[in-house]
């Protein structure tokens, strides 16, 4: 079992020295075996918690920590966070000129294992060939640069192609529902519940509740003004589904 702990995070963005804080105290604790999610409204920091776990550059923390089985993971760049075992599938994914969408993959397992131990291009091709069968994908998306051209749908599918291929222990999944008509959300959920198992823990950030009809959460957390505010079981984003959040300011 491993253990992803977030400890008093707070953090700011780089480029704004003078803003205030995005990031308030965030403090939460993922196992894997857990899938968490994390709700709330728009532009409550959200993404800037994924992205600041993942170890995106932009954001500066100022206060607090982030570990995985206890080791401060702060001072790592984002490929050492990816080896350790965090995948971080992006609100908007990047489109990437001349790299294909299975190089690129196979480059990201390689990146993940010993360098005189890469995985065998026919085992890496046949477990690709049928990841995208179960996600129903054409296989000529392979051959395509990365994300290039990609509808919103198919970028998001994609995200689970990697996820899946990749077999991260902790996925942070940054509203890889937005934008999906019923069909894809239902076959992104599918990819997301095969990962489910001891080996594995997600944080799925979603600002709807339908995602989680499919994917059951554990935990539900509720994040507003840049920290928790509340945690609850599955029953907490149905309720937030009718009251919406902003009761909830009322009780801070
Ligand atoms: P959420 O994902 O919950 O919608 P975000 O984390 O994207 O929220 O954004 C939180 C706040 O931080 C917003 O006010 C947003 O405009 C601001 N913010 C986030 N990232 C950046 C950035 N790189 N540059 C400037 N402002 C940012
Ligand atoms: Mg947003
Ligand atoms: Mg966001």
């Amino acid at each position: 079992m491993k253990t992803l702990e977030i400890k008093d995070l707070h953090v700011k963005i780089k480029a704004l020295p003078d803003h205030p804080e995005i990031l308030t105290g965030v403090n939460l604790t993922l196992k894997t075996g857990e899938i968490h999610a994390i709700m709330g409204p728009n532009g409550t920091g959200k993404s800037t918690l994924s992205e600041t776990i993942m170890g995106n550059p932009a954001y500066e923390v100022t206060q607090g920590d982030v570990l995985i089985d206890g080791q401060s993971i702060l001072d790592l760049p984002v490929d050492a966070r990816a080896r350790a075992g965090l995948f971080l599938g992006m609100q908007y994914p990047s489109e990437i000129a001349g790299v294909t969408n299975a190089e690129f993959i196979r480059a990201a397992i390689n990146a993940r294992r010993d360098d005189d131990d890469p995985i065998s291009v026919m085992q890496f091709l046949q477990q690709l060939d049928q990841t995208m069968e179960t996600l129903e994908m054409p296989a000529d998306m392979a051959d395509r640069y990365l994300n290039q051209g990609f509808s919103g749908g198919e970028k998001k599918r994609n995200e689970i192609l990697q996820l899946m291929m990749i077999q991260p222990a902790f996925a942070l999944l940054d509203e890889i529902d937005s934008g999906l008509d019923i069909d894809a959300l239902r076959v992104v959920a599918k990819g997301v519940n095969m990962m489910r198992g001891p080996e594995f823990g997600s944080l799925i950030i979603t600002h709807y509740q339908r995602l989680l009809d499919y994917i059951v959460p554990d935990v539900v957390h509720v994040m507003k003004g840049g920290r928790i505010i509340e945690t609850g079981g599955p029953e907490l984003a149905l309720s937030l589904e009718k009251t919406g959040y902003s009761h909830l300011e009322a009780e801070e």
